[in-house]
């Protein structure tokens, strides 16, 4: 009925999220009878089209790190969750950055989809009073995109969770039909797509874990999102 979408960045051993972590969330949202619906469920429960069960769930992982792939992706397999990985598509194949080979590869598996997170990450106030230049920056990565995965990206990801009303309109021009933030709470039916509610995975195991009771409750995370706004 309403749905909780994850933000993760990089899964490294040194990072904030292990894989170990990773992995102890997973096994957490499995066993706790989490739904793991793909963004365009999300999305179609959200404009009203598609009834979803009680706890859903999708995992998103931004900017494009290469041990989404090395270290994510071995996980997503052998426990067959799908998830969204939105492209900063400047930087790919960079050191550090998932590759096009890899990129493929994972599309091919049928359980990681791509979708776009800017051509060069900006920072949404050096770019706000170029709204041409925002939206040409938005359309190179959805056209780099096309050309390597032959897919229309639909999704987007505010980089750094910065946006305005300017923002969302250059999203629905450049064709897009969703955008998700790092404001946290819930999903639900009727509320603006284009401000998606996400929490960020910044923990280990216990993190979710408390997180988890507090999501599950819409009350409890309806009072939560007014107290914290963005944690
Ligand atoms: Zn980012």
């Amino acid at each position: 009925m309403a749905s909780l979408i994850i933000c993760y960045h990089n899964i490294n051993k040194n990072g904030i999220i292990t894989p170990k972590t990773f992995e102890e969330n997973v096994r957490l949202l499995i066993s706790k009878k989490y739904y793991f619906a793909t963004l365009d469920e999300v999305y179609n429960h959200i404009i009203g089209k598609k009834e979803l069960p009680e706890k859903t769930v999708h995992l998103t992982f931004d900017d494009g790190y290469s041990d989404n792939y090395t270290e994510a992706f071995p996980i997503l397999k052998k426990y067959n969750i799908n998830a969204t990985i939105f492209l900063t598509t400047s930087q790919v194949g960079l050191l550090g950055h998932l590759d096009w080979n890899m990129i493929r590869e994972m599309q091919d598996s049928k359980i990681i989809s791509f979708e776009s997170h800017t051509h060069s990450h900006p920072r949404y106030f050096l770019m706000r009073p170029l709204k041409e230049k925002l939206a040409g920056d938005i359309l190179i990565s959805k056209n780099i995109i096309k050309e390597n995965l032959k897919k229309e990206s639909k999704y987007f990801c505010y980089p750094y969770g910065e946006y305005d009303d300017l923002y969302i309109d250059v999203l629905k021009s450049t064709g897009f039909l969703c955008g998700l933030t790092l404001n946290i709470g819930l999903n639900n039916v009727n509320q603006n797509p284009y401000l998606l509610k996400r929490i960020d995975a910044r923990g280990p195991e216990n993190w979710l874990k408390k997180r988890m009771v507090i999501y599950s409750n819409q009350f409890l995370s309806r009072i939560y999102e007014k107290v914290y706004k963005k944690i």
